[in-house]
This record gives C-alpha cells, sequence and structure tokens, in this order.
C-alpha cells in the first residue's frame, strides 16, 4: 500500500466540494479562494456546536468523541470528526485505558435534510475509512445526522462508495501537484455555489478567479 507524505495530506472535507463541483474544490484547496453564504454560515455554526465540547462522554456501552482529529496515509487526507462513537463489541479493537474492545462508528452532522445526490456520503465514507486505517478495524456504516429533521440515518458504507472516494482523492491529489483548477462549466449548481461572484461562471468563461482578482487589484 503506498502512502502520502504528511506534507502531502489534503483536506477530508473538500470532498464534498469536490464532488459539488471540481472548479469549486480547487478555488478552495488551490487558489486559497473562500467566500461564505447563507448555507457556509449555517453548516460553521451547527459544527460549532457539535465541537463545543471536547471530551470523551460515556453513555452504556457507548464512548462518545467530540471534534476528534482523523488521518489516512494511504488516501492522503486529513481532517476531523464531528462525533465517534466507540461501541462496546467483542468483534472491535482495544482501546488505551478502557476494558473490553469497541468498533468506532463516525457521526456527521448536517444542517438541513438528507441529500439526493451522495455528497454527505462520500464525505462520511472518507472518514469510516481513516478510522479503519487508523484503528485496524473494519467499519461497516457511519451515521449523518441532519439538523432540519433532527433525525440520523444509518449508512452502509459500500465497496463502491469507497472506490469512488479512492478515485476521488487521486484525482484531486494529481490536480493539487499540478496546481490545476478546472475551467468553468455553469450548471445549476452555480446557483447554490458559495464562490459563483468570485467565479464568475457567465462572465468569467475562461478565466481562472485567480487571474480576476489579480486583474482586479492591477486595476485599483
Ligand atoms: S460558480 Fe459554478 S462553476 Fe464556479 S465554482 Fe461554483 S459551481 Fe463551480
Amino acid at each position: 500500500m503506498s502512502a502520502y507524505k504528511e506534507e502531502e495530506y489534503l483536506m477530508l472535507s473538500g470532498i464534498q466540494h469536490f464532488a459539488f463541483c471540481k472548479r469549486q474544490w480547487a478555488l478552495i484547496q488551490i487558489e486559497n479562494v473562500w467566500q461564505e453564504n447563507y448555507h457556509t454560515a449555517i453548516g460553521n455554526i451547527l459544527h460549532e456546536r457539535v465541537h463545543d465540547s471536547t471530551n470523551f462522554e460515556k453513555r452504556g456501552n457507548i464512548i462518545i468523541s467530540r471534534g476528534m482529529p482523523i488521518f489516512s496515509a494511504s488516501l492522503g487526507i486529513r481532517g476531523e470528526c464531528d462525533v465517534v462513537e466507540f461501541v462496546k463489541d467483542s468483534g472491535g479493537v482495544k482501546i488505551h485505558g478502557r476494558d473490553g474492545k469497541y468498533v468506532p462508528y463516525p457521526v456527521e452532522y448536517k444542517k438541513g435534510s438528507p441529500k439526493k445526490n451522495e455528497v454527505d456520503i462520500l464525505q462520511l465514507a472518507a472518514q469510516v475509512m481513516c478510522l479503519e486505517e487508523m484503528f485496524l478495524t473494519n467499519i461497516p456504516y457511519g451515521y449523518l445526522y441532519y439538523g432540519q429533521t433532527r433525525h440520523r440515518e444509518k449508512i452502509e458504507i459500500t465497496k463502491e462508495i469507497r472506490e469512488k472516494v479512492s478515485a476521488m482523492f487521486c484525482e484531486m491529489h494529481m490536480l493539487f501537484k499540478r496546481g490545476h483548477t478546472p475551467k468553468v462549466n455553469p450548471s445549476k449548481s452555480c446557483n447554490s455555489c458559495s464562490l459563483v461572484n468570485l467565479c464568475l461562471p457567465v462572465l468569467c468563461k475562461n478565466k481562472s478567479a485567480k487571474d480576476y482578482i489579480e486583474n482586479m487589484l492591477n486595476e485599483e
């Protein structure tokens, strides 16, 4: 199994942007452009609330960890889990300072309700793959919790979704290495894109956002 160096690690959460629009991911990760809109602001508030208490909590046979840092050398990614529930299970792994064995299940918090696309599932699958590599165990599923429905869904992490996650991070690493930002490809995603004003999908068809901003600064 090949492994990335730590300095090559990409942000795990970038998979949501990449699945939404490859150009959006590149603007954020390669060109360091970010703009907050209503959707990202609400999402950040929800995440801050989840990460508020950065401790371990025990509830019966479950140990709950909030804001846990995670990584995968084989995928070349790092990130953080909103919540990891370590459920006591004889088929699990030993955890330092605790009796018995546990299987870690990630719980990812999202604003709104379940989406029609698989963006949230891809992110959850990446978290599962990191935890599997860190704890040398198998994790067949994780959970997505939605703020609007106040309900969590159990999501099976299939072989197909794992392959998709691996392929997407592989492509992200290739783009990142080349410093390549894909050209504008207007779609209905642009209507809810937090970078629409910087990307300018209609006016700026063949330019990178970096070029656009540089031109703006030169004109001042
Ligand atoms: S405005 Fe459209 S093309 Fe540009 S980054 Fe957003 S979704 Fe992608």
